[in-house]
């Protein structure tokens, strides 16, 4: 099919450490079309309760409301017809569906935004949202301030000990590291020990 003028719907992905602002970004964006009252609805994991569960908090206590949501497919049966703009925050913790189910919302004309960790503490991918980069339109790559060196900050360190993937946003927990300063021995001794 030919891309007419005036299409619309497409998918953006905001992606990048703990702390580089994503959440402040997807509360950005979905905050201005709020403003332009184009409908909006935002979700997260239902997991995600850190702060408080009918909202997006950014650690710099920016919020909008979200609706907590169990799986992608709970997301899907929750997007009103007349919505125009979806933000999904917490895009790692959703099932592997959830590629589709952006893709099907963009295709229906919505301008789906979704903010996520592209890496876990172990630097390993962590899907959907790698998946998700390959599928949007718009990829934005947010950097935090490494903690140890003032430096860009790519990577997620944990800095307890623990070798479960999710260690829930706990305070102190995790730490943004640059490419110098990220060290995986760190974690990983630690959650050896507690191993053995
Ligand atoms: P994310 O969703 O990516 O974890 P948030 O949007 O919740 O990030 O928070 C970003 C805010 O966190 C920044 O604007 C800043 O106020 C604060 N912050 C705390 N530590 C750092 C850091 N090391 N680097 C950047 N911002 C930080
Ligand atoms: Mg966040
Ligand atoms: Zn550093």
């Amino acid at each position: 099919m030919m891309w007419r003028r005036g299409d619309r719907g497409w998918i953006e992905v905001i992606c990048g450490p703990m702390f580089s602002g994503k959440s402040e970004e997807l509360i950005r964006r979905v905050t201005r079309a709020a403003i332009a009252r184009i409908p909006v609805q935002v979700f997260k994991p239902a997991l995600d309760d850190r702060y408080a569960t009918e909202q997006v908090v950014s650690h710099s206590a920016l919020s909008v409301a979200a609706q907590p949501v169990s799986s992608a497919k709970e997301l899907l049966l929750a997007v009103d017809d007349r919505t125009e703009v979806v933000g999904i925050d917490e895009g790692q913790f959703f099932d592997d569906e959830l590629v589709d189910v952006a893709d099907h919302l963009a295709s229906t004309g919505m301008q789906v935004i979704v903010a996520g960790l592209d890496l876990d503490y172990l630097r390993r991918p962590f899907e959907p949202i790698p998946s998700l980069c390959g599928r949007a339109e718009y990829v934005t790559k947010t950097l935090a301030v490494c903690h140890r060196c003032g430096g860009p900050a790519l990577y997620t360190q944990r800095i307890v000990k623990s070798d479960d993937l999710v260690v829930l946003g706990a305070t102190g927990a995790y730490e943004a590291r640059c490419r110098h300063c990220y060290s995986p021995e760190e974690g990983q001794q630690e959650a050896l020990a507690i191993d053995s």
